[in-house]
């Protein structure tokens, strides 16, 4: 409760920035290259800025002259550094995600450009190693084991997932079995029912989860999906955004109650611009497109985050499917939280100073 109340002083929306670390294999960034999170005051509180500054030395050994430098400064609700592990980062959000069970709808968004860490946050790193798991079953374990809790109080709680990819303005099942497996029929976005506020992803599996186990096999359905898919359209993961989706009621039978609301997981597509360089051959064409629906849809993302954070009464969420699909989730009671993912490497550089600017317009 003392959560719910510090975050309605905040406002309803938190952006938190994390920096992965740089792999192996990848060039070390030059010592004029740094991206530094600070805490607010003492060495004891969390990172919410981190500046990035860049020494321009290839100009200074031309002129001789001290190297020129860059500051750019940018601030978040938190700052995870490269070496933040995972249940750091679950720790920060475990009340956020919580606050679903009292009926808050919820959605939490992974945005940066493609290889900025969005899959590790969201779903986790690669292999069985239970430290790198991501938000999404950590979320639902959680979730699992409150709701438990809560049954000693009387309460009974139900959870229905679904998973779908937004792929250049369509939808497909994520979590399509047999035939439809990897192509699927295309989704359409619908209201559940006649005058119903719901909406409802047509020809995709809802399916009612109560463990861990149930999950794990959701997701590893997901990344087969994917798999199939990628191999008839290449990058076609990075293009696109996925949206687990869990709808959570709960009832208090005794006191003739009842409560829930969807907690949303968003990975959304790499944020990166088409290289303005590129000139385009025929084939390249479906490329640009994609690469327009993509920045379109994070843009109206962007633009429906803005109109509910200062209050306007036009939200542009018919304007994308995405946001289309998130509309009750976005606004109202509904909390949200963006993590922009950053790169560390300098080569990089154009691509974060984008995320970090869009980042703080939203927040
Ligand atoms: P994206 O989904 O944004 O394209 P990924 O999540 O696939 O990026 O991350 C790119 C690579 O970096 C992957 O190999 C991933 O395992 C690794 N990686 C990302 N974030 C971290 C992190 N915080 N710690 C360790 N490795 C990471
Ligand atoms: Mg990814």
């Amino acid at each position: 409760r003392l959560h719910n109340q510090l975050q309605e002083l905040k406002g309803n929306i938190r952006v938190f920035c994390r920096v992965r670390p740089v792999l192996a294999g990848e060039p070390t960034p030059s010592p004029g290259f740094l991206l530094f999170p600070h805490g607010p005051a003492g060495p004891a509180d969390p990172p919410t800025r981190l500046s990035l500054s860049r020494s321009d030395d290839r100009r200074s050994t031309l002129t001789g002259a001290p190297a020129p430098t860059t500051r750019h400064d940018f601030s978040f609700d938190r700052v995870f550094p490269p070496g933040s592990k995972q249940d750091e980062v679950f720790e920060e959000i475990s009340m956020l995600v919580q606050s679903a069970l009292d009926g808050y709808p919820v959605c939490i968004f992974a945005y940066g450009q493609t290889g900025s860490g969005k899959t590790f946050t969201m779903e986790g790193g690669p292999g069985e190693d239970p430290q790198l798991e991501g938000l999404i079953p950590r979320a639902l374990r959680h979730l699992f084991s409150v709701a438990q809790e809560m049954n000693g109080q009387g309460w009974t709680y139900s959870f229905v997932a679904s998973y779908v990819e937004i792929y250049n303005e369509t939808v497909r099942d994520l979590l399509a079995t047999g035939t439809r497996k990897g192509q699927g029929g295309e989704c359409e976005i619908r209201r559940a029912g006649p005058g119903s506020e719901e909406l409802t992803v047509t020809n995709a599996r809802y399916v009612p989860v109560s463990c861990e186990k149930e999950v794990e096999a959701l997701l590893q359905l997901a990344r087969q999906n994917r798999a199939v898919a990628r191999t008839a359209q290449n990058e076609r993961s990075s293009r696109s955004h996925s949206v687990f989706q869990l709808q959570i009621s709960g009832e208090h039978a005794a006191r003739g109650l009842q409560c829930g609301a969807p907690l949303n997981l968003v990975d959304l597509a790499g944020s990166e611009r088409l290289d303005p360089g590129l000139t385009l051959g025929p084939g390249e064409r479906d490329r640009l497109r994609e690469t327009q629906a993509i920045n379109s849809s994070l843009s109206t993302l962007g633009l429906v985050i803005m109109a509910l954070s200062n209050k306007e009464s036009h939200v542009p969420y018919r304007n994308s499917k995405l946001t289309y699909l998130l509309q009750n989730s976005l606004g109202g009671s509904a909390k949200m939280l963006m993590f922009v993912n950053i790169s560390p490497l300098e080569e990089n550089v154009s691509e974060s100073l984008n995320s970090l600017r869009f980042a703080s317009k939203v927040n």
